[in-house]
């Protein structure tokens, strides 16, 4: 029989699954809180994936994400194991924050450290009990301040191995980033484990298509990795993303009433009219216009904007441009895109 796993001093035997609750430091009302640690330890060897959510903690699409992906029936055939996170923030969460009490951001404060903040505490308990026996990693994200975004991959495409899962894990458009920032990303790679950041939806909504297109990544990923068998419908269904060449925000060009005239996914040119920003006193509205063709990846969904906000979110590809539209069009489609 393969041994058993050890997490934070836990056993978990071949072929089981448990919840572990590590403990985090407490509530300022000494009340306990934990992060919930779900581990599948599969009977024959393999990678050791961590998938985590809630880093930030109102970003609640991964939440749902890990929870249907735990209960679905193929991890009953799981090779090597999978150490699900579904809340890292659990302090943002019961405060519907991104951040923490401190009001630190958690992603930018990894690898952490035993001494600092209480964010930098909560990073190196991740790193120390999740991430060190890790082979991989997915980390869920949505877009913040009230941005949403086409569900998108972004990860180190320069490592070979990092850049074979992105492109199966099944969403039309990825960003090549390799940027040091403080994220879990970021430190896991740096401890050669390839992580996949995979952002999709918006803060404090569930997102029907996000959801949908976060579990079947994850397990797309998990054949890939040969931790789960390929099924027929699984087998050569995954169709190459495209790799954006740069992306750039298009900001607001004065303060008032923004209106995005185009949708998530939409192909816009050089010229396109993409948005509009009205007065809300004057009944005067100014017209925003694309400088340049791509695809729309984020889009900001409250009106009220300062002059210099980031309000669409455009890809520039390489490839034909007519391409990458019609794949994210075929893509939103199959994952029920109501947008
Ligand atoms: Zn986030």
């Amino acid at each position: 029989m393969r041994d058993p796993f050890i997490l934070a001093g836990n056993e978990i035997a071949a072929g089981d699954r448990r919840l572990i609750n590590l403990p985090m430091p407490d509530l300022s009302s000494q009340t306990g809180i934990y992060m919930p640690v779900h581990v599948l330890h599969g009977k024959r060897s393999g990678p050791v994936l961590f998938v985590s959510a809630a880093i930030h903690g109102d970003e609640l699409n991964g939440i749902e994400i890990i929870r249907q992906v735990l209960a679905s029936r193929t991890l009953s055939r799981i090779k090597g194991t999978l150490i699900a996170v579904p809340v890292v923030n659990a302090y943002g969460l019961i405060h519907v924050s991104r951040y923490l009490p401190d009001r630190r951001d958690l992603n930018r404060v990894f690898p952490g450290s035993d001494n600092g903040s209480l964010a930098a505490r909560l990073a190196k308990l991740f790193i120390q009990e999740i991430v060190s026996v890790c082979t991989h990693g997915i980390d869920l994200h949505t877009g913040s301040g009230h941005r949403t975004n086409l569900p998108q991959i972004r990860a180190d495409l320069d490592d070979p191995e990092t850049e074979r899962l992105a492109r199966q894990f099944g969403v039309p458009v990825m960003l090549n980033s390799s940027v040091r920032d403080g994220s879990l990303r970021g430190s896991a790679s740096e401890m050669g484990i390839p992580t996949l950041l995979y952002e999709a939806g918006e803060a404090l909504r569930y997102n029907d298509m996000a959801i949908r297109a976060g579990v079947s990544g994850i397990l797309n990923v998990m054949r890939a990795l040969d931790m789960l068998p390929a099924t027929r419908a699984s087998r050569g269904k995954v169709k190459d993303p495209f790799v954006a060449r740069s992306s750039r925000w298009i900001r607001a060009p004065e303060s008032g009433m923004f209106r995005a005239d185009v949708g998530l996914g939409a192909q816009v040119s050089k010229g396109d009219i993409v948005g509009h920003i009205a007065s809300a006193s004057e009944g005067t509205r100014h017209e925003i216009r694309s400088l340049h063709d791509g695809v729309i990846i984020g889009r900001m969904e409250l009106p009220v904007v300062h002059e210099g906000d980031a309000v669409l979110h455009l890809a520039r590809f390489k490839d034909d441009i007519d391409e990458v539209g019609s794949h994210v069009e075929m893509f939103q489609q199959d994952h029920g895109s109501v947008d």
